[in-house]
């Protein structure tokens, strides 16, 4: 059920990226899941996006920022300009060097620092008044990710009425983690001003109730808690990809050429896809260790199987990204020294972005998807690679820690810190019988193709509607 008032979507960024080019601003579609799952909503539906249009408001002039406002306008997309500093200690800081680790489990990473706790609350009023610009008191504000915790709250302090949702993208952390935060109690009270808060999976559900129950001596009861005389429903809600986008790739014609040109490269070998975001949570050297381990001990598959290793550059600002990346290339090397013959490299490797055709291509080609994060909120690429099996051949490997693994039951699940199980895995995967490799991903499309990013949307927003 659609909302009665407009949709007024609050996210970090915008579906769309401004750049500037010698010839003025340019305009380029962002990357993600976010973006291209809620657009194809906003497609359909009346409704308004509020986020940052992805560079530094001091890198811009006056007329350059009003010239950015007029275009994104006419794409129904509303500015929040950032400054450079808010950008590092806000964004590229709190965000990504406190919240985003502590998340993912790598609880010695987090930086905690009161000047970016400081910036991430100006950031945070900064999208809060944005929005209320926006919003008349019949719309509905929907905020997205954890970029934007405190928001709910600021909205709820100016809009008692409002109705006001919050999905989070990223896993909630156990209690025991949570903890940790020194600003773990502002950031629950910052979610609470929402009247639905949404979660990928049950687990994260159970860790935040638990989370107000022990730190803030609320009481959530069949998955509602009262705050302040209002009840905030905590619901889950499994984001889901556009499956009808992946299903169909395989058609068109610029991938099927990108296929056949892989072909030709590939000859008879086997591809297997690895496919991320340079992102220490995805888990990528150990995935490259336990495929090193599958080589040493199945000989027979030499000169018959390929990684396409591809790495989507990310946060190259923050120091664990940049280490990352010579990590990567370190084992990467190490492997392909090892093991290449004057014919035959194991794993190719690709550190930049691909075109979607590309990546539908790589999709459809890969008999094998490893995706292996230590840890994910969901992990839309698993989904994407299912999407793209017509022919149902593909065997996914996917991490019981990715929040996919709920719902993509049929996949071979691994532990991804059990190096020995996954290259184990990886040889099962190779030898499945064609048959089980169709019955299992049947039964996975089956499911996405009925849980869309539509529905996924849609049901958050009717349970909205509800309070
Ligand atoms: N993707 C992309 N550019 C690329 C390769 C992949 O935008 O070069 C997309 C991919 O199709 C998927 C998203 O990035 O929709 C990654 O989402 P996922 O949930 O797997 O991981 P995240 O990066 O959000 O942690």
């Amino acid at each position: 059920m659609a909302p009665t008032g407009r949709l007024i979507v609050v996210s970090n960024r915008l579906p769309v990226t401004v750049r500037r080019q010698r010839t003025g601003i340019g305009l380029s579609e962002s990357s993600g899941g976010l973006a291209s799952g809620l657009k194809s909503y906003l497609d359909r539906h009346p409704g308004i996006w509020v986020g940052w249009p992805g560079i530094a408001a001091d890198l811009l002039t006056a007329g350059q920022r009003q010239q950015v406002a007029e275009r994104l306008s006419a794409r129904d997309c509303r500015p929040v300009f950032l400054s450079r500093r808010l950008v590092t200690d806000f964004y590229l800081g709190f965000a990504n060097r406190a919240l985003w680790p502590l998340a993912h489990y790598f609880t010695q990473y987090p930086v905690y620092s009161q000047s970016q706790w400081q910036a991430y609350q100006q950031g945070n009023e900064l999208f809060s008044e944005a929005a209320l610009g926006e919003a008349a008191q019949d719309d509905v504000i929907w905020v997205h990710d954890y970029h934007l915790m405190l928001v709910p709250e600021m909205l709820r302090r100016e809009r008692p009425k409002q109705r006001i949702g919050f999905f989070l993208h990223i896993p909630f952390p156990d209690f025991e983690v949570f903890r940790q935060l020194p600003w773990r109690s502002e950031i629950l009270a910052g979610l609470l001003g929402a009247d639905v808060i949404g979660f990928h999976t049950e687990s994260d559900r159970r860790h935040f109730a638990d989370c107000l129950e022990r730190l803030l001596g609320l009481t959530v009861s069949k998955n509602r808690v009262a705050v302040s005389g209002r009840w905030v429903t905590l619901g889950v809600y499994p984001m889901s990809i556009d499956w009808r986008r992946f299903a169909d790739a395989g058609g068109l014609p610029a991938v099927r050429r990108q296929i056949a040109n892989l072909r030709r490269q590939l000859g008879e070998r086997r591809l297997v896809l690895s496919l991320d975001r340079l992102d220490y949570s995805k888990g990528i050297p150990r995935r490259l260790e336990a495929y090193g381990r599958f080589l040493k001990s199945h000989r027979e598959w030499h000169g018959k199987v390929t990684l396409v290793a591809v790495t989507v550059p990310s946060r190259q600002e923050v120091g664990e990204y940049e280490s990352l990346r010579r990590t990567v290339a370190e084992r990467v090397g190490e492997i392909n020294g090892q093991f290449s013959t004057l014919g035959w490299v194991p794993i190719w490797y690709l550190h930049r972005s691909v075109p979607f055709e590309l990546l539908c291509a790589l999709y459809r080609l890969a008999e094998v998807a490893l995706v292996t994060p230590l840890r994910d909120g969901m992990n839309l690429v698993a989904k994407e690679y299912v999407a793209s099996q017509s022919d149902g051949q593909g065997v996914l490997i996917l991490s019981e820690t990715a929040g996919a693994a709920v719902e993509l039951d049929r996949a071979l699940i691994v532990n991804p810190f059990d190096l020995d199980q996954v290259a184990a895995t990886l040889a099962t995967a190779l030898d499945m019988p064609l048959a089980e490799r169709q019955e299992r991903n049947a039964a996975m499309q089956a499911h996405l193709a009925e849980a869309t990013v539509e529905t996924w949307a849609a049901s958050f927003l009717a349970d909205l509607d509800r309070t």
